[in-house]
């Protein structure tokens, strides 16, 4: 397998709006990318290939559709390296506003209907997973189980959140200082992160002058391009005020804080795929799966790619 040295700092992958645009101005960056793919693109190249195999069928007779806050997302789905399995790894894509859409058309009346558990395996999901939807989330879930991975403690922040990176501001940033762990469990002083979060393009792209400035020496950098994250995203119902994005978040957060199960490596789903179908993390079989990489676009036919030299 191709590992390849980590770049400092590195950015967040989840965001297939953020990818595009740092693939058309930033080409320079594509290396500080993480090379995780989106939960969309990882939950379809494993429902056709883990989940095929428990159903006996092949990659090909599955049909995956996802429904996300997002329409970059239709455009991601339809990138040529998204196909893992060896097929389309997602099919087609729903909005939630396009769902919603459906669902009224038809005459279904939700409230009405039973509650039903998510089927398996692949239905149980995290706390950590829930915050992905609000700017500052992907940073607090890695987070939460890089400093339980490392220190071998609870994650010390009060109701698991980091109060500086959750809310509406631009730019937020936090230093965290976690402890390294010795054999005999002293601890020393440790090492401390410095870590940003940014939402909306204009603010990302800020951030990014300022460390092309060497303003700063981040670590760690969350981009999400849409105003608040995920749900004031562009396939979200309509209309997307700060007073929606924050109703939203709260409820998001209602919804972590009401689990149990509030961080991914906790998540014996996860578990279970790694000890019966994936090996190790970053293993042979995971990277194929779980990983991608990213190309420099050109603005328009026939021209250079080429990193972008001043802010907007
Ligand atoms: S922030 Fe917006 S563009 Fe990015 S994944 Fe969420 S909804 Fe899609």
């Amino acid at each position: 397998m191709d590992k390849k040295p980590v770049v400092l700092p590195q950015f967040t992958s989840c965001c297939p709006g953020w990818i595009s645009y740092a693939e058309y101005f930033h080409a320079d960056l594509l290396p500080n990318l993480s090379t995780t793919k989106s939960p969309q693109q990882m939950f379809g190249a494993l429902a056709k290939t883990y989940y095929a195999q428990k159903i006996g069928r092949r990659p090909e007779d599955v049909f995956v559709v996802s429904v996300m806050p997002c329409t970059a997302k239709k455009f991601e789905a339809q990138r040529p390296e998204m196909n893992a399995s060896g097929a389309a790894d997602v099919d087609a894509v729903l909005t939630t506003r396009e769902l919603g859409r459906m669902i009224v058309q038809s005459g279904i009346d939700f409230m009405a209907m039973p509650d039903e558990q998510a089927d398996q395996p692949l239905g149980l999901g995290s706390g950590a997973a829930d915050i992905f939807a609000n700017t500052g989330g992907v940073m607090e879930a890695a987070l939460r189980t890089v400093w339980c991975v490392v220190t071998g403690r609870p994650f010390p922040f009060e109701k698991m959140h980091v109060a500086p990176i959750a809310g509406l501001e631009g730019v937020k940033e936090v230093s965290v200082t976690i402890p390294i762990a010795v054999p005999e469990w002293k601890f020393l002083e440790g090492q401390t992160l410095k870590l940003a979060v940014a939402h909306g393009l204009a603010n990302a792209e800020r951030l990014i002058q300022q460390m092309k400035a060497g303003k700063n020496g981040y670590h760690f950098i969350e981009v999400m391009s849409c105003p608040g994250g995920c749900i004031g995203g562009g396939g979200q119902p309509r209309f997307t005020t700060d007073d929606v994005r924050r109703a939203r978040m709260k409820a998001i957060f209602a919804e972590d804080e009401g689990k149990q199960l509030r961080m991914s490596h906790e998540n014996p789903a996860v578990a279970a795929l790694y000890r019966e179908f994936l090996g190790q993390p970053v293993g042979e079989k995971s990277h194929h799966l779980l990983h991608t990489h990213y190309h420099p676009r050109p603005l328009y036919p026939g021209a250079t790619p080429r990193p972008r030299a001043e802010s907007n």
